[in-house]
């Protein structure tokens, strides 16, 4: 009799568990959907809800190439810049526009524009500002400012409490060749800061200053103003937030 009831408790126990499996893969199955809702939701966020008249460059033209140097190591402070999150270029919406014409005129040459910053957030021109008056530190002085001393970065312009390009229409870019990636010589690299860069720098080579009229050609006839101190720097002419300062990070 022990036995039995022993046979049958265990039959039960069995019984119940086999109950149970439904249960259990009812279970797997919602945590698998739910880690695939973790995962969509994930990289939905790499986006966000722009402002209005604010667009993801990409949105408008695929093939406009960028190197954003803010959100790298590879940047006159050295490090990752405040309100740089993901790799993606954000500019107002006429601007966006306006790059699209530039590249549809490089592309029968296989060029290309390639972007180093376009929109920057309040935070990360504070965060040029308060790395600016730590005066010992130079970790990158040899390859972005060997010439010019640290205290004069505000005096001579280089650095500023506000910035065109937190009004969304300003962009810093080059030129590449499609087939092999690399950058077009300008004469000297991206945000160096000295006369090097100046646009209408007399001591450069042909091809520089050829390099240079392209790019500042195209720019121009596209409705964008140059700046004399950086060969890289314009802004919309007709830009839509003349006077708003934003501050949402790029992501
Ligand atoms: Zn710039």
């Amino acid at each position: 009799m022990l036995i039995l009831g022993f046979i049958s408790l265990l039959a039960r126990v069995v019984l119940f568990i086999i109950g149970l499996l439904p249960f259990f893969s009812t279970f797997i199955i919602m945590k698998k959907a739910a880690l695939l809702l973790t995962l969509c939701f994930s990289v939905y966020s790499y986006g966000q809800n722009l402002p209005k008249g604010f667009v993801y460059l990409s949105n408008i033209d695929t093939s406009i190439q960028s190197e954003l140097r803010y959100i790298s190591d590879n940047n006159f402070i050295g490090k990752p810049i405040e309100g740089y999150i993901h790799k993606t270029v954000i500019v107002s919406k006429p601007t966006a526009v306006a790059l699209k014409r530039v590249q549809e005129k490089l592309a029968p040459f296989n060029l290309s524009l390639k972007i180093f910053d376009a929109y920057r957030p309040q935070q990360a021109v504070n965060h040029f500002v308060l790395w600016a008056k730590v005066l010992n530190d130079t970790l990158m002085k040899q390859q972005y400012y060997p010439n010019v001393a640290k205290t004069h970065l505000f005096s001579l312009g280089y650095i500023a409490s506000k910035s065109g390009h937190t009004r969304g229409s300003t962009v810093d870019l080059t030129l590449i060749d499609v087939a092999t990636g690399k950058e077009l010589d300008m004469g000297s690299p991206y945000d160096y800061f000295g006369e090097e860069s100046h646009p209408l720098q007399k001591n450069l080579s042909t091809i520089q200053r050829a390099n240079r009229l392209l790019l500042r050609t195209l720019m121009i006839s596209n409705g964008f103003k140059p700046y004399k101190n950086e060969w890289w720097h314009f802004t919309l002419k007709n830009e839509p937030f003349p006077k708003t300062y934003f501050n949402f990070p790029v992501k």
